[in-house]
């Protein structure tokens, strides 16, 4: 490099600039106003080491951690510590992945793998309470195999576990349960489900993304429901999560060595280097990894402790205030940092608080919770439309403000009926002819990506021309949720993919 060419066309503090600008238009990341997605410690100089460890080595590549092993040596430390962490012995490996998704897709795999080892043969039958994540449903669709959801008890969000019992079978290679499941922090009856699993010699995933590295440090005592609950074959636990780490990390922990190399691919058979992966990725960065490790380093378990202290306290305080709220219900028992709240049907309508109008209401007061649709279980019964929040240790910090907000949100919109989908969609496509319901009587299969703009655009969910660059969502959700449960789950689907594929395209 010589100093006197210069080979870059924008000078890097315009190009900053820029970005910061961006930056300024996103959902805060800090300070317990996003009741989701982000998980603020409220520790500023563990975010300035979490940055530091991942530039430290973001040249460097994943892939190959005997070319860099540096990876190697952290990989082996963190996974180390969430083996301990997580209830796991020294016959329990693991692997640092991606993500929850990436995690959960290889739990999968690896069973459905072994499954076909053991002589298994026809469609694989994944089993799992309609409240697991719905990666386990892209995991069923991407590898093939069935998923048969249990339903759960609407008022508890609990599976009953004589309902896992009539489900187990030959074609089964995995049953998977959550610690806690994410729409209501049900904590699934994991170890009388292990039992039986183990009994049928079937394996069981638990699904501890969300809450493994809060639980795990938790101030009060729980039920069994990590690696300690025997029959349990393998968990996942997201550091991007309550780890506090930055995006991309998490951990897949599997007992018994031989079970957990079929979680590889390897290959020889190619002119190019020899292949062997853990994970879904090739080339892979190490600073998720790197961040990770360094904040589990300054945290310590103790560390640990004292932070999930503040989100268990904070989520105490919620629960509590939601229970004050005349109109509104936490929905059953929520176990971790996390809870949903549903309208409280005891009451007359009147006196009712429908969740999605509360979190739009709290939304415009710069609190942002998060919609769940209601939905049909296939056993018939309905679970209902919640509000989701997850609470982080920042948002101890804040309850003063808080939970007034919430309370005076659920005060604007007490007695106001839920927004009725199918009137919205009626008030959308009458006199047709109209784009709506010509495409709505339509075959799905049929709708191509400029029909399902015009829909979305019919919606009011989409403006313009091609890319509505920025793609912010409108500002009231309520009614877009009502949409998305009216319409079939195959429009709703086509619709979000076309949404999301818009607000990426170049303009
Ligand atoms: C977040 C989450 C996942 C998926 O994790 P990603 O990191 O978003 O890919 C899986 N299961 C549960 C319970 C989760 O909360």
């Amino acid at each position: 490099m010589s100093d006197d060419t210069n080979d870059l066309r924008r000078e890097p503090s315009d190009i900053l600039a820029e970005l910061r600008a961006l930056r300024e238009r996103d959902a805060p990341t800090h300070g317990g106003r996003v009741l989701s997605y982000v998980y603020d410690p409220g520790l500023a100089e563990l975010d300035e080491l979490a940055a530091d460890a991942a530039r430290l080595v973001q040249p460097v590549n994943g892939l190959d951690p005997t070319t860099f092993t540096s990876v190697a040596a952290l990989e082996s430390r963190v996974v180390g510590f969430a083996r301990d962490a997580l209830g796991g012995n020294g016959d329990v490996v693991g692997s640092v992945t991606s993500g929850g998704t990436e995690s959960c897709l290889l739990a999968v795999k690896t069973a459905r793998d072994a499954w076909v080892a053991a002589g298994g043969a026809g469609q694989p039958r994944l089993v799992a309470p309609v409240t697991v994540h719905a990666a386990f449903h892209k995991a069923a669709h991407y590898l093939g195999l069935v998923l048969d959801l249990v339903p759960v008890d609407e008022a508890t969000g609990r599976p009953r576990v004589d309902e896992f019992a009539r489900r187990l079978g030959a074609d089964v290679p995995l049953v998977v349960v959550s610690a806690p499941s994410y729409p209501f922090a049900t904590l699934d009856p994991i170890a009388e489900v292990a039992a039986l699993a183990a009994d049928a010699g079937v394996a069981v995933h638990v699904d501890a993304c969300i809450g493994g590295f809060a639980l795990a440090f938790w101030p009060d005592p729980l039920p069994p429901w990590d690696l300690r609950v025997p029959g349990v074959t393998s968990l996942s636990a997201d550091l991007h999560k309550y780890g506090y780490a930055p995006k991309g990390v998490s951990v897949l922990l599997m007992r018994g060595r031989d079970r957990q190399r079929r979680q590889y691919f390897a290959t020889t058979r190619w002119p190019g280097y020899p292949v062997v992966n853990p994970t879904m990725t090739g080339s892979k960065p190490a600073g998720p990894l790197a961040a990770a490790w360094a904040i589990i380093e300054a945290l310590g378990v103790e560390g640990f402790r004292r932070l999930t202290a503040r989100a268990a306290h904070a989520t105490g305080a919620l629960v509590a205030a939601v229970g004050r709220i005349e109109g509104l219900r936490v929905v059953g028992d929520p176990v971790g940092p996390l809870l949903a709240v549903a309208s409280d049907e005891r009451m007359p309508p009147g006196r009712r608080v429908d969740p999605h109008h509360w979190a739009d209401a709290a939304t415009a007061a710069g609190w942002r919770l998060q919609l769940q649709p209601g939905l049909r279980q296939a056993d018939g019964d309905p679970l209902p439309r919640t509000a989701h929040l997850t609470v982080t240790p920042v948002t101890d910090a804040v309850l003063d403000e808080l939970v007034p907000a919430l309370v005076r949100a659920a005060d604007e919109v007490r007695g106001i009926p839920p927004v009725d989908g199918a009137a919205v969609l009626a008030a959308l496509t009458t006199g047709d002819g109209g784009p709506a319901g010509g495409a709505l009587s339509g075959d799905v299969g049929e709708l191509s990506a400029d029909t399902a703009a015009g829909l979305l655009r019919v919606f009011g969910l989409l403006d313009g021309d091609a890319g509505s660059a920025g793609g912010a969502l409108p500002a009231r959700l309520a009614p877009v949720l009502a949409l998305m449960e009216t319409l079939p789950p195959e429009i709703a689907e086509r619709l979000l993919v076309e949404l999301l594929a818009r607000v990426v395209e170049p303009g």
